[in-house]
């Protein structure tokens, strides 16, 4: 094989979707399984101008999932540059070429005149698309157009016969009758050429060896593959991945909550974890295991083992694949991932002293096999970091509410007081001391506890989470949840 060179082609829209990053992670491990290179290139010929901030957001979500490129507008490269909107002058040529040859032609049709066309053929029940009414102006109607204003697009000549074979690496041969095809425009009447034109000549004069691109641009390749033999440019290699679909299996978006690579960046996903998964997403490494490491990704990755049919982007899958990266996690690798999203809700402070950091590393160790997503910390796990935390409807009717609750918080308070060695087994011998005392089950001290003092009633072993707290704190809880729920007990 040539050396292997793909490209990931985002528009800058302002946001990157997650089926963006997917077809992004297909390329790039295609690229790296065969030691080949991986381009980014900016496709902005649909707006009116990229604005700095839609292509941060690119880089952003590949820089996330660890997507490095080796060329591209920032890094630069042989064939510079790499935003379409910096490359028009190359596209002219070709469209140039293109016109001489008589194979494309400008199109005078307003846009009035095209939508007339288009009724007339829905109206006899044919599929819209350009008929071809400018396809053979003479040089005097052409002149006479141009004479009275009328701005001309480029459309290409499109073959009225015959066929287009696609030989899809993934999708396998599709066949696409060209008398069905109107021509398309190539160039715009700004100058600018479209994303058809614009996308083979890059393709071509960035020597492009295969285009792995979502299965939605399958039928465009028509018309790809038609251009290249235009303009005697040899044809890529394509590789048209499986739509992601939503649990509904309708087309992920919007609808199914969050699709933006951030989100899930956000939504306390490790990028680890969202690698391992996105790759499942339409490809099978073989064999049963699930949980795969970056490189043996790379290495096992082929093209042959991706699948034709549509996947479904399992948000619980992707959350229990998460937590069995968070699992296998140190402390104190996950106390730095989780730094910023404390820091950000105001649950811990910049700057922190190394045993803060030693502490937090403990508080992920104990919670990290109930916790699949860094967020957990901070929303369900919040009593580590702040007294402000709610008491859920569980903890609060199975405990809290219970007659005798908030004299067994007062005792175990007093009890807890006067410990000297704040460890998990003196808290334990205090805990069960006091149960006994009272003449009731461990279990009656320990939930009404851990509901004061965390909030819920499920969490890791209380002796140890309570030992990570500060004990002045615990007495504090237990005090407060016993004052304001002897308050609400009704009367006798
Ligand atoms: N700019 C196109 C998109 O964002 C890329 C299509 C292609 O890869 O050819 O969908």
């Amino acid at each position: 094989m040539p050396d292997i060179r793909t490209r990931f082609a985002p528009s800058p829209t302002g946001y990157m979707h997650i089926g963006n990053l997917h077809t992004a992670l297909f390329e790039w491990l295609f690229a790296r399984h065969h030691g080949g290179q991986f381009v980014l290139r900016i496709e902005d010929t649909d707006e009116a101008r990229h604005t700095p901030e839609a292509v941060t957001v690119i880089y952003e979500g590949l820089r996330w999932l660890g997507l490095d490129w080796d060329e591209g507008p920032d890094v630069g490269g042989p064939y510079a540059p790499y935003i379409q909107s910096e490359r028009v002058d190359i596209y002219r040529h070709y469209l140039a070429r293109l016109l001489e040859q008589g194979l494309a032609y400008e199109c005078f049709c307003t846009p009035e005149e095209l939508e007339q066309q288009r009724e007339a053929l829905r109206a006899r029940g044919l599929p819209p698309r350009y008929e071809g009414r400018c396809r053979r102006l003479s040089e005097r109607e052409k002149a006479a157009l141009r004479a009275v204003g009328r701005p001309a697009c480029i459309r290409f000549r499109t073959p009225e016969t015959g066929q287009t074979v696609i030989r899809d690496l993934i999708q396998g041969e599709v066949v696409y009758d060209n008398a069905l095809l109107g021509d398309p425009v190539i160039g715009k009447t700004s100058g600018f050429p479209t994303y058809h034109f614009a996308v083979v000549v890059d393709d071509f004069e960035m020597r492009i060896t295969h285009v792995i691109r979502a299965a939605e641009h399958l039928g465009n390749t028509q018309i790809h593959l038609l251009l290249q033999q235009a303009l005697g440019f040899p044809s890529p290699q394509y590789a048209h991945l499986p739509l992601i679909l939503g649990e509904d299996r309708s087309k992920l978006s919007k609808r199914h909550g969050a699709v933006s690579v951030m989100d899930y960046a956000e939504r306390g996903f490790l990028p680890e974890a969202m690698f391992n998964f996105l790759a499942l997403l339409g490809w099978s490494p073989g064999g049963t295991e699930e949980i795969l490491s970056r490189e043996e990704i790379i290495q096992r990755f082929t093209l042959e083992a991706c699948s034709a049919s549509p996947s479904v982007f399992d948000l619980t899958k992707a959350e229990w694949m998460n937590g069995e990266y968070m699992k296998a996690m140190s402390g104190e690798e996950i106390a730095r991932r989780l730094l910023p999203y404390l820091q950000k809700q105001g649950l811990f402070e910049g700057n922190p002293a190394p045993e803060r950091l030693a502490w937090l590393a403990r508080v992920a160790d104990l919670m990290k096999e109930r916790a699949p997503l860094l967020t957990t910390f901070t929303t369900w796990a919040r009593y580590f970091f702040t007294d402000d935390y709610p008491y859920d409807e569980k903890a609060r009717k199975r405990w809290l509410t219970k007659p005798d609750t908030p004299q067994t918080l007062r005792a175990l308070a007093d009890r807890l007081e006067a410990l000297g060695d704040w460890s998990a087994q003196s808290i334990e011998a205090e805990v069960r001391g006091l149960a006994e005392e009272l003449g009731v089950s461990a279990g009656q001290v320990i939930h009404p506890c851990r509901a004061a003092v965390t909030g819920t009633t499920v969490g890791p072993s209380l002796f140890h989470l309570l030992e990570l707290l500060a004990q002045q704190d615990v007495i504090h809880r237990l005090r407060r949840a016993a004052d304001q729920f002897a308050e609400d007990l009704p009367a006798d």
